[in-house]
């Protein structure tokens, strides 16, 4: 069954390989068993039900509270060539009959709910009717009281699935945090080994923190090395979504606002805007994204601080679901974040001391200097292992970038001790810069030994200064005045024992952008742009026809891929990333045809995929390779398990492959992990020996199905690495 998934995953969604755990996911699913999937955004949840309905005989059934997605899903399924329908309160009561006799008739391998729509008596007679293979309940942490998005409706769920019992349950979500991941499990009885749990370290995010300067000036920067990309851009207000949205407009950016002020006409409108390319930015409060399902969105903007992490990081996450890279932006000020304490102040008891480890968390983030993905995987519980992640501020300033700040920091800081540590920041720069301000003569301050000491710098210079201060630890900002204190770490400085080094400008936004380049892939970084917007153009036009998203014909990745490729058959064609079967029939020629003309004019060949096979395959054995090599210094399946972020079994098979390569490894660690007992170790070696280690299922039968396949796995591995393979 595997096999006819991989077919389909190839011919019908053309797409080359499994993404992590989507392999695992599909194949508890085919066996029928309980599955919760825990996914990042973008992680590739669609496919773990897709791909098993297509297998199924029956019908599978998908629960979803997003209403304003179910049409897109569908539109993007039938694409595909895939059947598949909607039900819920959208439809007029014609096209609902129209669906329900679709249905009736066997006409569709998918269907989508609303929790309201299945609850329906109406409803769930005409399913008890028909044969249901696979129950899906996608945004699954709705069923819990513990997540942020509870739904009572959801509750009802797990009395509902026992209508089914035939059919398999597939609950999905991408909220992290344990406590819900149980709710999820004990509700629906799940087992604890039928959970996947994939790693929430988002590689193609390239995430950015600057200070809030001159905000419009920094966004416009950013926008101005972006032309034609699709992002979102959020801000703490309505007030602040009008004042930027109109800004940006004037200085000719595409561009629409969203937030509950807006007549839901509108929002709808502007929303449908962007989806189909008609608008390239919106600007937004976090109303937002939810029903967001476009996969090309480039870049998100934070104007303001977000929440907490997990708000900002589901808000990241609505950027680069299509895998190419994207970018976020967070502009970080002191102000901000005083406007998020104070309305932490109006809460009250554990709401509020659970609102403050949220902002302290964020904060944490904002300011940290090393990776970011290191504070950011550690909120989701995940360890980040690698030093330099390659894809993020901190890791992509040029090294030399670091000056030693220490003779201007003690400056700075003996001019706040010589004022009583009673002003604030811009005060204390005006005495350094020797100011004749109102302010500075009325309190004396130009008979300073500070004053008029720090005319080699700007003004700004040192405001950037007093904000690396606060950050390094080395001042705070006293809460209520918001003059500047200095801490304890400040006597060392002044006194010459510790010395201050840091970026003092960090209000660019387009930090690190040459070098990220460099961790894209070939297509990536090569593909020919012009062919490209060409293309763009075919799928805007077809899009348009039919009143589709251009993302549900192709997204940019294939544009991408034919646009460096240059495929002239139809043969060629189907190789590309997303072409399959139906989209070829569909679209392949009006397709083909832009791309023969645009190489004739130009005389332009095709380029061979063969190089890139090869390419991918060198890849992935060193993947095993690496697995084997890691496991032989000494590293434990456990721990490998846990550095590559993949399942037990994952790095048993790559060691297997490892063992097939005809590569040597010590068993006595791979026996180490399994469970049974000696003498039931020596059982299965003995069964292996008589019936043959290859195959699994001869030797679970031999034993009377007293050993899982999970255990026989490990035992066949170590009974190869001491026998040879
Ligand atoms: P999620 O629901 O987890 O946010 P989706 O299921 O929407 O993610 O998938 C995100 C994007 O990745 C979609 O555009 C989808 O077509 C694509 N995708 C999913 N699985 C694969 C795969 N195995 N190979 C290539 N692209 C994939
Ligand atoms: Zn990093």
């Amino acid at each position: 069954m595997m096999q006819q998934a991989r077919t389909i995953l190839q011919e019908t969604f053309g797409y080359n390989t499994f993404r992590p755990l989507q392999g695992e996911v599909i194949r508890n699913v085919l066996n029928k068993k309980d599955t919760l999937v825990i996914m990042p955004t973008g992680g590739g949840k669609s496919l773990c039900y897709q791909i098993p309905a297509l297998i199924f005989d029956g019908l599978t059934i998908v629960v979803s509270p997003l209403i304003s997605l179910m049409k897109d899903q569908v539109e993007q399924l039938e694409e595909f060539g895939v059947s598949a329908l909607f039900l819920n309160s959208s439809l007029t009561p014609e096209m609902y009959r129209q669906n329900v006799n679709r249905l009736k008739r066997g006409d569709a391998k998918l269907l989508y709910l609303a929790p309201e729509t299945l609850m329906m008596e109406s409803t769930r007679r005409l399913l008890t009717e028909m044969k249901v293979d696979c129950f899906t309940i996608d945004e699954a942490h709705c069923i819990s009281e513990w997540g942020h998005d509870f739904r009572p409706e959801y509750r009802q769920l797990a009395r509902v699935r026992k209508d089914f019992p035939g059919a398999v349950c597939l609950a999905l979500t991408a909220t992290a945090t344990p406590r819900v991941r149980d709710d999820i499990q004990q509700i629906l009885e799940m087992k604890n080994s039928n959970a996947f749990v994939a790693s929430f370290d988002r590689k193609n995010l390239l995430l950015k923190v600057a200070d809030k300067e001159k905000p419009l000036e920094q966004i416009l920067d950013f926008l101005y090395t972006r032309p034609k990309q699709s992002g979102i851009i959020y801000c703490f207000s309505r007030r602040q979504v009008d004042e930027l949205y109109s800004d940006l407009k004037h200085e000719g950016h595409s561009v629409l606002p969203y937030h509950a002020g807006l007549s839901e006409m509108q929002r709808t409108r502007n929303q449908d805007a962007f989806i189909r390319d008609n608008v390239q930015i919106i600007v937004a409060t976090i109303a937002f994204g939810m029903g967001i399902n476009k996969p090309d969105v480039r870049f998100v903007i934070h104007h303001d601080m977000p929440q907490n992490i997990e708000s900002y990081y589901q808000q990241i996450g609505r950027s680069g679901r299509d895998g190419l890279q994207a970018d976020c932006l967070l502009l970080y000020s002191y102000s901000d974040k005083q406007k998020i304490q104070y309305f932490i102040n109006q809460k009250e008891g554990t709401e509020k001391k659970v609102a403050e480890k949220h902002l302290d968390a964020l904060i944490h983030y904002m300011e940290h200097d090393g990776c970011r993905r290191t504070p950011l995987m550690e909120y989701f519980g995940e360890e980040y292992k690698k030093e330099n992640c390659g894809m993020c501020d901190n890791c992509l300033r040029h090294k030399d970038a670091l000056q030693d700040l220490t003779v201007q920091a003690q400056k700075y800081m003996s001019c706040i001790a010589r004022t009583n540590e009673m002003y604030g920041a811009y005060h204390i720069a005006d005495v350094l810069k020797g100011s004749k301000a109102k302010k500075i003569l009325e309190n004396g301050h130009e008979k300073l030994s500070t004053y008029g000491i720090g005319k080699e710098w700007s003004k700004n210079q040192w405001i950037q200064l007093s904000r690396l201060l606060i950050r390094k630890g080395l001042l705070k900002k006293d809460p209520q005045y918001g003059s500047l204190l200095l801490t304890d770490d400040a006597v060392a400085v002044l006194k010459g024992d510790e010395i201050v080094q840091g970026v003092l400008d960090r209000t660019q936004t387009n930090t690190g952008d040459d070098a990220r380049r460099k961790t894209s892939s070939d297509v990536e970084k090569k593909y020919d742009e012009h062919l490209f917007e060409e293309l763009r153009k075919k799928r805007k036009e077809l899009a348009d026809a039919q009143e589709i998203p251009p993302y549900t014909i192709f997204p940019d990745t294939t544009l991408m891929e034919m646009s460096y490729f240059y495929p002239q058959s139809e043969d060629k064609l189907i190789g590309i990333y997303g072409v399959g079967s139906a989209k070829m029939k569909k679209y392949g020629d009006e397709f083909l045809e832009v791309i023969r003309n645009y190489c004739s004019e130009k005389n332009i060949e095709e380029r061979s995929r063969d190089l890139n096979r090869k390419l991918k395959k060198s890849t992935s054995s060193q993947k095993h390779d690496r697995v084997g090599r890691e496991y032989n210094s000494g590293k434990s399946i456990d721990h490998l398990a846990e550095q590559f972020g993949v399942k037990k079994v994952t790095i048993l098979s790559n060691l297997k492959k490892f063992v097939d390569d005809g590569n040597t490894i010590d068993p006595a660690g791979i026996l180490a992990s399994s469970g049974l007992s000696e003498r039931k170790k020596d059982e299965v070696f003995e069964s292996m020996q008589k019936v043959g280690p290859e195959l699994l299922k001869p030797v679970y039968e031999d034993l009377n199905k007293t050993v899982d396949y999970n255990e026989l796995r490990i035992l066949q591995l170590a009974y190869m690495a001491e026998n040879g393979s």
